[in-house]
């Protein structure tokens, strides 16, 4: 073993959950050596014209993490979110719930946050990490779990003993699937296509997410007179419509979104997402832990996903650090199963939450479409609903780590 690189904890996959975890343990004092196969963390080929909703306690991550900086400038809060559901024939909406954003005292709860920007700003904060050791251009291949630690192997015959594995490769996790890890898996035989739009109206900071029966689009405000558009769809007419030439894909656009958005432009490429819920059923194993994608991949409709993988963060970090303190192993599997104890309600609800609201809305079913409407117009009459509702997108739920709350 003498021969064996050493480090406290590796981090196999330096995307945006990957390279967060390795600020904040860094920051924390922990030795850390990150890999990913692309030629940078956080690489940004292709990814340009994505963007996130993240919610307050994610930015207050952020800023906790000195990842936030300027960002103000570029990423647009939310003013108020718009639920709607077309009706069946014609190509109209009736609106079915509204909940206003604004919050005088607190800072807006959830904000529209582009791809290009978040990823500059985590590489610039890892470059200055004296704690991470950055290895592109390689992946891990295999894991054996050894005396006191973990060895881990990459495809470029490097191996590396470390204290503890974190794992965030992302959604289908090839590291799990090669460890012989169980999913409860769902295919939605749905994709989502995204793209930038510009358009002539001002949005005002306002989201609008419509339901129809192949499944829900939304439109969520960028900086300038630009939005986002997440449009899912049943995979084969998914698949055909973002592959139709531009002309057509946003004549079709335009007609989805006419209440919305006036004279649509495209102002990136379109990209399709292939939609699945995909839960690990264990994600921690003596000196093993799954976060991000690669334990919880859910429905985009609710804009969770990443805010998820962020509060991982926050409380695998809690947890960790405190555990180094009182002098525990940090890959022992006591440790870990207070962090999974943790993590399983949020992991829980927003699974099943997004799981049950697509059922719900992408089918045509009479009695669902009546039972749909009754229970947004409950919610959009009940102030304490409203309220739940509002702490669930700002992610201010449940035992809240020291890294979401302000400092
Ligand atoms: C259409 C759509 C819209 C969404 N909108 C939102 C939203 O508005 N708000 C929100 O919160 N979430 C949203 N999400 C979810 C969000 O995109 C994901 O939760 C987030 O990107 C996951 O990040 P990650 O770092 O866990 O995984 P990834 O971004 O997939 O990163 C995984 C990394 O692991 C690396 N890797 C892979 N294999 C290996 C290996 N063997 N060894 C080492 N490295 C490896 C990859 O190169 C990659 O860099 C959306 C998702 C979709 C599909």
């Amino acid at each position: 073993m003498n021969n064996l690189k050493r480090t406290e904890i590796l981090i196999a996959g330096g995307g945006i959950v990957g390279s967060l975890m390795a600020i904040a343990l860094a920051e924390n004092g922990f030795e850390v050596v990150l890999v990913d196969p692309s030629s940078e963390t956080s690489s940004q080929t292709n990814r340009i014209c994505r963007s996130y909703a993240i919610s307050r306690t994610s930015k207050i991550l952020l800023k906790n993490l000195g990842v936030w900086g300027n960002l103000d400038e570029k990423f647009e809060p939310i003013t108020k979110i718009v639920l709607s559901e077309a009706n069946k024939e014609a190509m109209d909406v009736t609106k079915l719930a509204e909940f206003d954003l604004q919050d005088e005292i607190k800072e807006p709860t959830s904000y529209m946050v582009e791809d290009l920007e978040i990823r500059t700003a985590l590489n610039l904060k890892l470059q200055a990490s004296k704690n991470v050791e950055i290895l592109t251009n390689c992946k891990v291949l295999s894991e054996e779990v050894a005396k006191g630690g973990s060895i881990i192997s990459l495809d470029n015959d490097k191996r590396i003993y470390a204290s503890l594995f974190v794992i965030c490769d992302g959604p289908k996790s090839s590291i799990a699937k090669t460890i012989n890890k169980k999913f409860i898996f769902k295919d939605y035989n749905q994709v989502a296509i995204v793209a930038n739009v510009n358009h002539k109206n001002r949005h005002k900071g306002e989201a609008h997410q419509i339901f129809f029966t192949g499944g829900p689009i939304a439109s969520l405000p960028l900086k300038g007179n630009r939005s986002a558009i997440v449009w899912s769809e049943e995979k084969k007419k998914g698949f055909h419509v973002s592959q139709s030439k531009k002309e057509n894909f946003l004549e079709e656009l335009k007609a989805k979104l006419s209440n919305v958005l006036v004279d649509i432009s495209l102002d990136s490429e379109k990209y399709v997402f292939p939609l699945s819920l995909s839960i690990l059923r264990d994600f921690v194993d003596e000196r093993r832990v799954f976060i991000g994608d690669s334990a919880h991949t859910i429905h985009p409709l609710a804009g969770q996903g990443l805010n998820l993988g962020l509060r991982d963060i926050a409380s695998l970090t809690e947890i960790l650090v405190n555990g180094k303190k009182i002098g525990e192993d940090i890959g022992s599997i006591g440790l870990l199963k207070r962090y999974e104890q943790w993590r399983s309600f949020d992991r829980f609800l927003l699974s099943s939450y997004t799981d049950g609201i697509n059922a719900l809305f992408s089918n045509d079913n009479k009695i669902l479409r009546a039972l749909r409407r009754l229970g947004l117009k409950a919610i959009d009459s009940s102030t304490n609903l409203k309220t739940a509702f509002m702490n669930e997108a700002a992610g201010e739920y449940g035992h809240l780590p020291i890294l979401l709350k302000e400092m």
